[in-house]
């Protein structure tokens, strides 16, 4: 299979390591930082929605707040972290703006990535921010995350952003070309791999065997994050980011490691919708909603015509016609209570009745899988 083209790809995350964008001393990386940002535009300039995750505020604010050089403890961290964010996201929004690009800042906790509620909400804000054609400059909040439920390292959030935004491509800006047969700096056999079309036990070994707490950041992550992103739908790629303009070169052909996914991101999240999660509740449509989803639009609550179960906004429930038959599956974007008091309202009616502006669709067409759709 001959390499995937980065052009080709609509949506990319972009992840950069601190050590590419943070110089030893402690200050950024500027011409780099610039050509970079120039490869950013290119992509985008060419209708590429791009995010970028990009570590570095802990680097950069131990260096502020003089910790040296020895292993923080995760206060001292987080302190860096929250005096380094402010300095990191300036010179992304500086960067990005001499290209005329807004940047947007966007700081997540686990829970923001793994809880249902908080997840849609920066999926929502992120489709929002891509929509007006704005880059998220995202990192994991350090400031707040707490030891036992963090990230700690940006190659697993940048494969879950991937995800919680339908990205196409995930690249991972990394100090080494991509993967190798074994660790190149122990086996000089080490052969390089530049295709990986699926993560076999064969690829994990290759990456050193298990993840620890040690090899967080290491090749091992990069595979934990690959297993992320390929499942969600997006291809992923790891590839040099230590000389300048890194996304040029790969567009110009440099090595580097891609690991291929079997699916697309609309594909993956239908099938998880459709397939995986046992449904907490069922809302009845009319014949015109019916026809209405067939036809690939969302549910609104106009056409809902009885709302059964206990479901909290983001749950899975079943959508039936009014012969009782399953039509869909979709993620429901209200609790059953407002669900029951908005059925076969208006739109317009939705703030008067419930006292809040929620959406406008009971079910977005994107979180909805029609039955027989996306189960392949
Ligand atoms: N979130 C951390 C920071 O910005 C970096 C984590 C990582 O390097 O993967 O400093």
């Amino acid at each position: 299979m001959n390499n995937p083209d980065l052009p080709s790809f609509r949506r990319i995350v972009i992840k950069v390591g601190s050590s590419l964008l943070v110089e030893k001393s402690g200050g950024l990386k500027e011409p780099w930082l610039k050509a970079l940002v120039d490869d950013i535009a290119d992509l985008h300039g060419a209708g590429a929605d791009i995010l970028v995750v990009s570590s570095g505020a802990i680097a950069m604010g131990r260096d502020v707040l003089k910790l040296g050089k020895r292993v923080l403890e995760l206060e001292e961290a987080q302190a860096a972290a929250a005096v380094g964010q402010i300095a990191l996201a300036r010179a992304w929004s500086e960067s990005l703006a001499g290209h005329g690009i807004t940047a947007a800042q966007i700081l997540l906790t686990y829970g923001d990535t793994e809880e249902r509620r908080r997840y849609l909400n920066a999926r929502a804000t992120i489709g929002m921010l891509l929509g007006h054609r704005a880059i998220p400059v995202i990192n994991e909040n350090d400031t707040v995350a707490t030891q036992e439920i963090r990230y700690g390292d940006n190659d697993r959030l940048a494969a879950r952003v991937g995800t919680m935004a339908s990205a196409d491509c995930v690249i991972l800006l990394s100090d080494i070309d991509g993967l190798f047969t074994a660790p190149p700096q122990k086996d000089p056999k080490a052969e390089f791999v530049p295709i990986v079309p699926r993560i076999t036990a064969a690829i994990e070994a290759m990456a050193g065997g298990a993840a620890s707490e040690l090899s967080r950041g290491g090749m091992m992550t990069k595979i934990e994050a690959g297993k992320i992103a390929t499942s969600g739908g997006a291809v992923m790629l790891i590839a040099n980011g230590t000389k300048l303009h890194p996304i040029r070169a790969v567009c110009e052909g440099a090595r580097c490691t891609w690991f291929l996914s079997p699916s697309t991101p609309v594909t993956a999240r239908k099938r998880w919708i459709g397939g995986t999660l046992e449904p907490s509740g069922t809302l009845t449509v009319d014949d015109g909603a019916a026809s209405a989803m067939r036809a690939g639009k969302s549910l609104l609550p106009a056409g809902v015509r009885r709302v059964e179960g206990s479901f909290n906004r983001g749950d899975c429930v079943v959508v039936r016609g009014m012969d009782g038959g399953e039509i869909a599956r979709g993620l429901v974007a209200y609790d059953a209570v407002d669900a029951v008091q908005i059925a076969g309202r208006s739109t317009r009616d939705i703030e008067a009745v419930l006292g809040y502006a929620g959406r406008k669709e009971i079910i977005h067409r994107d979180d909805l899988v029609m039955s027989g759709e996306g189960t392949s």
